[in-house]
C-alpha cells in the first residue's frame, strides 16, 4: 500500500510551521516547499530550511519571483510603504496577488510527481487580513480546479482554516513545539525572527493570539 505522505506549502512563519508538526502526526511522510517569491525578507527562506532539518523532513526551495514582480505590494517591492493598519477600502497592501494561487497550483504539480496528494497549507480565513486567498471557498474551488486540471484526487488540508491566532498557538503547544515556533519561526513583515518588530500588522496578530492563549493558559 502506498505511504500516506503529505507536502507542507512551507515559508517558516508561525503559521506553516504549526502546519508541518500537524502533518507530521497526521502522514507517515512529510515533505516541506518553500517559496522564493520575491520577498524582500529572502533569509526567511533558510529559517525554513534550518526548521525543516529540526523537524527531520525534506524540505525543497522553488524560485518563483516572477508572482512578486506581476503585481504591486510592500513584501516584494521596497518602494511601496508597508500599510500598518488596514484601509478603509480593499485589504493590506501586504497582499500579493495570486501567491496562494500559484503557491498551491505548484505544489500540487510537484507533489504529483512524487505521488503525494496531500497538501497542506496554512491558510486562515479567521484571521486572514482581508487576504482573498486565504478563504475556504478559494481553498475548495482551487481543490476541484487542480484535481480537473490533471485528472487527480488531491486534498488541500486548512488545519488552521477556522482557528484565530490564539487557537493556533494552542495547536503548537498541543503538537509540542509551542518554543519552537515562538523561538525559530519569522512572520514579521520587516523581517525580524520570533517575536518579531512588534508593531507590523503580523507582529500585532501573532502576539495578540500568544497574550491571549497564554493568559487562558494560566487561568
Ligand atoms: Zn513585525
Amino acid at each position: 500500500m502506498n505511504k500516506k505522505r503529505a507536502l507542507v506549502v512551507f515559508s517558516g512563519g508561525q503559521d506553516s510551521t504549526t502546519c508541518l508538526f500537524w502533518a507530521k502526526r497526521h502522514f507517515e511522510e512529510v515533505s516541506a516547499l518553500s517559496f522564493l517569491y520575491g520577498q524582500k525578507h529572502a533569509k526567511e527562506v533558510e529559517l525554513a530550511r534550518e526548521i525543516a532539518r529540526k523537524a527531520e523532513v525534506s524540505f525543497e526551495v522553488m524560485d518563483v519571483s516572477f508572482i512578486g514582480a506581476l503585481g504591486r505590494n510592500s513584501l516584494t517591492d521596497p518602494s511601496v510603504r508597508m500599510d500598518e493598519e488596514k484601509p478603509e477600502e480593499g485589504c493590506l497592501n501586504t497582499f500579493v496577488p495570486g501567491r496562494n494561487l500559484f503557491f498551491l497550483s505548484i505544489a500540487a504539480v510537484y507533489a504529483r510527481e512524487r505521488d503525494i496528494h496531500h497538501l497542506v497549507t496554512g491558510v486562515s480565513q479567521t484571521d486572514f487580513s482581508g487576504y482573498p486567498d486565504c478563504r475556504d471557498a478559494f481553498i475548495k474551488s482551487l481543490n476541484v480546479t487542480l484535481n480537473l486540471a490533471m485528472d487527480e484526487q488531491f486534498s488541500i488540508h486548512t488545519p488552521l482554516m477556522w482557528l484565530d491566532k490564539a487557537e493556533t498557538w494552542a495547536l503548537a503547544d498541543e503538537l509540542g513545539v509551542l518554543e519552537l515556533v515562538r523561538r525559530d519561526t519569522l512572520t514579521c513583515y520587516n523581517g525580524i525572527p520570533g517575536d518579531g518588530c512588534g508593531h507590523c500588522p503580523a507582529c500585532k496578530l501573532r502576539r495578540e493570539g500568544l497574550e491571549k492563549y497564554l493568559k487562558s493558559k494560566n487561568l
